[in-house]
């Protein structure tokens, strides 16, 4: 891998939270890649979903395959620019660790939940997870990642969320929400390649599961100047039975192009701001962009899908649903947290037991627990606690 002196290098890593001597053949970021691939939350998203939900058919995107397809995208695209494709691989793997069950419904849900207790996000308990929640090794809590892997992971987060990081990590991972700083450049590529890839699977997820249908694509500028190619290039893909895969072919020469765009505008912003470093990219605004025209059609896209798919009454009707149970979980534990596994529960009473008593400590714990579960988990744990079949 030939690293351009802006990228990542992991000789020169700010370092890991707990001293550990390097590993003899691995760098620190493929070593944090194999520890985000080894980790129970990891496993986990292969049974969470983000816009269908996990029961509702096998081959729609999991969590699972999203990370997978922004690892992948990333890779392609680091290097391209010279960035190091092993942070970016391990951002990628971890972005989604800390997404609740049924995606979007699922977290607003918690985080309602969780008002007047510090709220919920989901990328704040993607760092919790690797920092604090895996219970793997000896002599620390998490997986004690080095920084860069950490601060891609981190991708938004509120003032008073950075102000509490701040006070527990001076100058870490919260410091550039509080001083408007950029991460680096392998970071702000993850955020990139995981907005091309579910823009990318969500079409044709949506497609796949009749929410969507051909004819309302071609009204999007991106995809039906891809669907032209693919037809200009290969006219018998006009025939109705061949309908399937010219949206692959059309998807496919999107992905193309827009990481093709990435490469190009990016390599531009480089050449123009002349980043001599990681700490100097950091300072500048954010480099790793689409062009002009690619993010205006790019964002038309994501208007439409959230119109057409993510507002659809068939996909709102179910998340309501998701969200009654997330609630209704909530309160459950809450009232007894002797429901939950013995780890979380044991926490919740040493939480309980605490004179005085901090209420919102004790509502993590719940919280804590209820977003580690994949969407089949908690729908069996809400039936069995309710007595009520709502998702199964
Ligand atoms: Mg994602």
């Amino acid at each position: 891998m030939i690293l351009e002196p802006y990228a990542c290098d992991p000789a020169r890593s700010l370092g890991r939270r707990f001293f550990e001597p390097e590993a003899p053949t691995r760098t620190a970021f493929q070593r944090d890649r194999d520890r985000i691939v080894h980790s129970t939350a990891f496993r986990r998203l292969v049974y969470k979903t983000q816009v269908f939900l996990n029961h509702e058919g096998d081959l729609f995107r999991t969590r699972m395959t999203h990370s997978l397809e922004v690892a992948q995208l990333g890779r392609s695209i680091a290097r391209a620019l010279g960035l190091n494709e092993d942070l970016v691989e391990a951002i990628a793997l971890a972005h989604d660790l800390g997404h609740t069950p049924f995606g979007h419904a699922g977290q607003s849900a918690l985080n309602a939940c969780m008002q007047g207790y510090g709220g919920f996000e989901h990328n704040l308990q993607s760092l919790r997870v690797v920092d604090q929640l895996e219970e793997r090794y000896p002599q620390f809590d998490g997986l004690n990642l080095t920084f860069e892997t950490r601060e891609g992971i981190l991708k938004h987060c509120s003032r008073n969320h950075a102000l509490e990081i701040e006070a527990v990590e001076p100058a870490g991972v919260g410091s550039r929400f509080l001083h408007n700083a950029q991460p680096s450049l392998e970071a702000q590529l993850c955020n990139l390649a995981d907005e091309i890839a579910y823009n990318a699977h969500d079409v044709d997820d949506g497609v796949r599961s009749g929410l969507i249908s051909m004819e309302q694509l071609q009204e999007l500028p991106l995809v039906d100047e891809f669907r032209q190619q693919a037809l200009a290039a290969h006219p018998h893909l006009a025939d109705p039975p061949q309908a399937r895969r010219l949206l692959y072919e059309s998807i496919r020469l999107m992905l193309s192009a827009q990481v093709y765009d990435v490469i190009e505008a990016t390599q531009a912003a480089i050449a123009s701001a002349q980043p001599s470093d990681v700490s100097h990219a950091r300072t500048m605004p954010a480099l790793v962009q689409f062009g002009a025209s690619m993010r205006e059609r790019s964002l038309a896209l994501k208007a439409f899908l959230m119109h057409k798919l993510y507002r659809h009454p068939q996909v709102v009707d179910t998340m309501a649903v998701a969200q009654s149970v997330v609630h209704d979980l909530f309160l459950i534990y809450s009232e007894k947290p002797g429901e939950m596994q013995s780890g979380f529960a044991a926490r919740a009473a040493t939480e309980q037991a605490r004179t005085p008593p901090v209420p919102a400590e004790a509502r993590r714990v719940v919280a804590d627990y209820i977003a580690g579960m994949t969407d089949r988990f908690a729908a069996k744990e809400h039936a069995r606690l309710t007595g009520k079949h709502m998702l199964v």
